[in-house]
């Protein structure tokens, strides 16, 4: 494009709180056929909240006041939802020694004395724990388009808390846009798929890449390169951030982390979703100046 076309490309950008870092961030948006959001953060709210703690055959209180104890030393947004929700019960407060973080699946830790674990199925799997009659409730929760997750004491599953994110306002509206540009939208999630395929259908989403371990985001991103498409990735995360690389256009939802905005090409300040199919439509503008 024209340093000129560049130019009104990138104020008409900025008059919207869309950031193209460059030249070639404006010319590549242009090409885009495809884009993939991340779920949590990007196109839900990034607020999750408790819905439901369903418990098995274990002391109601117990369960929240272990559960709370291994959360609260956890940095995860799942992790703050169960912390505020046991927070406001008044279950006595446990300390949690041992913690151990398991990237994309859960966490563990040993609380007065017993070894517990909270996280998706995968988690329970890898640590040998039985689950029993709480993987149907796992389920009616995931297919409600909920995250559902599993607390374990000393190798069993105890109980099944469903935890909710709301979708923003506008990114039904913002695929839509997309889908009328021609541009196929993927979303691409560390959930489970019953959740992330409850959500996509809401919204419209013709792909689902669902329980991707964070250090597979970017492999997703490349597997559609392969496949011929030129991708933008949308995401807001710390995990985010190999996949906004790898993309033809990174794009960053500015109330994300430093570390996506720092590693995208394009950042939107207003993390309004709608600015993904306003950008690309830049995009192209500017490219057709140039002819
Ligand atoms: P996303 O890609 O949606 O941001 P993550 O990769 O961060 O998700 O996490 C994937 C899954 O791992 C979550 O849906 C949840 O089941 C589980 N998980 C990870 N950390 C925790 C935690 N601290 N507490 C409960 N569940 C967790
Ligand atoms: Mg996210």
């Amino acid at each position: 494009a024209t340093p000129t076309a560049i130019m009104v490309g990138s104020g008409l950008g900025a008059k919207r709180g869309i950031l193209f870092k460059n030249a070639t961030a404006i010319e590549s948006s242009a090409r885009i056929d495809t884009v993939v959001f991340d779920k949590t953060g990007t196109l839900t709210k990034g607020e999750p909240e408790v819905t439901e703690v369903v418990v098995d055959d274990f002391d109601h209180d117990r369960v929240l006041a272990l559960a709370g104890a291994l959360e609260r030393e956890s940095e995860h947004p799942l992790a703050d939802a169960v912390v505020r929700y046991v927070d406001a019960t008044d279950v006595p407060r446990l300390r949690a020694t041992r913690f151990r973080n398991v990237t994309g699946i859960g966490a563990l830790a040993e609380v007065d004395g017993h070894q517990v674990a909270i996280g998706n199925r995968r988690l329970m799997e890898s640590e040998g724990v039985t689950i029993g009659g709480l993987g149907a409730r796992r389920d009616e929760i995931a297919s409600g388009g909920r995250t559902a997750v599993f607390v374990a004491v000393d190798g069993r599953a105890v109980a099944v808390i469903g935890i909710a994110d709301a979708v923003r306002e506008t990114s039904a509206a913002a695929i839509a846009a997309l889908h009328q540009a021609g541009i196929r939208v993927a979303m691409l999630t560390g959930d489970n798929r019953a959740t992330a395929e409850r959500i996509a259908e809401e919204l419209g989403i013709d792909d689902v890449i669902a329980e991707v371990l964070p250090e597979d985001k970017a492999h997703q991103v490349q597997q559609l390169q392969a496949q011929g498409r030129t991708v933008a990735m949308v995401g807001d995360g710390v995990n985010d951030s190999p996949s906004l690389v790898q993309a033809d256009v990174g794009i960053a939802v500015g109330a994300g982390t430093d570390v996506a905005i720092e590693a995208a090409d394009v950042v939107l300040m207003r993390s309004d979703p709608l600015d993904v199919p306003v950008a690309l439509t830049i995009g192209r503008g500017t490219l057709r100046k140039m002819r």
